[in-house]
């Protein structure tokens, strides 16, 4: 058998097989797509046994054939089919229509059908690019010298704090959905000084936008002898430029047939604002008034990438020094919090920063949060055993592939998404 992207003009008849995803019926010959996951070809069905087998099967028919190949008019080898074996036969037309150019049909309905749906060109082109994204991550992170950890979503308690908890029935007690890998990823700097991974996160968060899950999924990056901030912004911008370069090398067929342009990377270091520069931003130039604030809006993050558009024709600004800081985040002797955000054309896609490394002071931070450190107990047990200075950040990978690929809706960067309506595409 041989993979489509193997066939070559040759005298012998070859053997094949893939999924037909277009039949074109012209009575005394039948024109056909056939495709594998490396590359597609046209088979020519003239023998009239041969067309009474396909007369009534419709496009994802899986088949095998034998055929001698030929040069297409186009120049292309073109197969002629010899016999013809129907493996998994479609004899009814699917929900979706899987051969138009544009996804014709709206979310709800393309999330309906997912199953089927993820077999559109477009939907396969985002999560090769997901898949890309990932690929390059991986080799960044295991090139810096990081370990890839895995770390625990069945919780006895929650990472974070807050009210946005899933809780779970646990045989006779209730269990936690992890809300990020931030405290076991600190744990393992502990062990291995630098660690990375794919961490899945649940919100319990009524949020209905374009950009929340209630299951996402995090890049996550912990790093420990970190010199200050500046060591957690220098990876992250090399990693994110990393993961640009490598998907828009090996993926400019996905970004065509996606219609993506490149995301805009300066050419020097990208833009970075502390809070308050932000804000002054934010007056002077779109006269917001952000005189109360501890967080920046939505609307403000939209302003601020424009603005870093403009000024520096980058689609990425990095937001440092940010009020409203997590229990963990590291806070300097002026109660100035070390931690970061970076947005990215239009949104927040990541945030981080340095933790607090200290014993006693995460404890009060923990008690301060109106949180029980006994709750935290094996996590804060590391900071009695030596800690180095660390932090790093937890990056959505959702986010980042809607952005690059140009999408509108964080549903169609997720193969099966949860939000407050469906679990894993069904609505519920
Ligand atoms: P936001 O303010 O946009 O809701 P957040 O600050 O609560 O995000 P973090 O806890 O900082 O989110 O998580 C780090 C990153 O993980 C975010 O920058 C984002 O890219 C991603 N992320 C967080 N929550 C979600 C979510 N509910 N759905 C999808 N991605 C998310
Ligand atoms: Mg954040």
């Amino acid at each position: 058998m041989k993979l489509i992207k193997e066939i070559k003009e040759q005298k012998e008849l070859i053997q094949t097989q893939g999924r037909i995803i277009k039949k074109r019926d012209l009575g005394k010959i039948f024109f056909l797509e056939l495709s594998d996951f490396t590359g597609s070809i046209q088979v020519v069905v003239e023998k009239p046994e041969l067309l009474t087998k396909l007369q009534d099967l419709h496009p994802e028919t899986i088949i095998s054939l034998s055929a001698l190949v030929k040069k297409s008019p186009s120049d292309k080898p073109e197969l002629h089919a010899q016999s013809l074996e129907i493996i998994s036969a479609v004899e009814e037309v699917p929900d979706l229509e899987l051969q138009s150019k544009e996804i014709k049909e709206n979310l709800d309905t393309q999330l309906k059908h997912r199953a089927i749906g993820l077999r559109h060109k477009k939907n396969k082109a985002i999560f090769k690019v997901q898949a890309k994204i990932l690929e390059a991550y991986r080799e960044f992170m295991t090139n810096l010298g990081c370990t890839e950890i895995f770390t625990p979503l069945l919780l006895a308690s929650s990472s974070e704090g807050g009210a946005e908890i899933f809780h779970v029935d646990y045989f006779e007690k209730q269990a936690t959905l992890a809300q990020s890998a931030q405290l076991y990823k600190q744990i393992m700097v502990g062990v291995f000084d630098r660690v990375f991974g794919l961490s899945k996160c649940f919100r319990a968060e009524l949020s209905n936008t374009r950009r929340h899950l209630t299951e996402g999924s995090q890049l996550e990056f912990e790093f420990g002898y970190i010199e200050g901030l500046e060591t957690i912004l220098k990876h992250e911008e090399a990693a994110l430029r990393h993961i640009l370069k490598k998907v828009y090398k090996d993926c400019q067929v996905e970004m065509q047939t996606l219609k993506a342009q490149e995301l805009m990377v300066p050419k020097e270091t990208f833009p970075t604002y502390s809070f308050k520069e932000a804000c002054q931003v934010l007056t002077e130039k779109f006269n917001i008034d952000t005189l109360e604030w501890d967080d920046l809006s939505t609307e403000a993050e939209k302003l601020l990438c424009q603005y870093a558009r403009e000024t520096y024709k980058s689609d990425f600004i990095f937001i440092t020094h940010i009020p409203k800081g997590a229990f963990y985040a590291f806070r300097d002797d002026n109660g100035i919090i070390h931690n970061v955000d970076l947005l990215c054309k239009e949104m927040e896609i990541s945030s981080g920063g340095r933790r607090i490394d200290d014993y006693d002071q995460l404890r009060m931070s923990i008690m301060a949060a109106g949180m029980d450190p006994k709750d935290f107990s094996e996590y804060l047990s590391i900071f009695k055993f030596g800690m180095p200075a660390h932090g790093g950040f937890g990056l959505g990978l959702e986010r980042l592939t809607m952005l690059i690929c140009n999408q509108d809706n964080i549903r169609q960067t997720t193969l099966f998404p949860s939000d407050p309506k469906r679990v894993a595409s069904q609505q519920l």
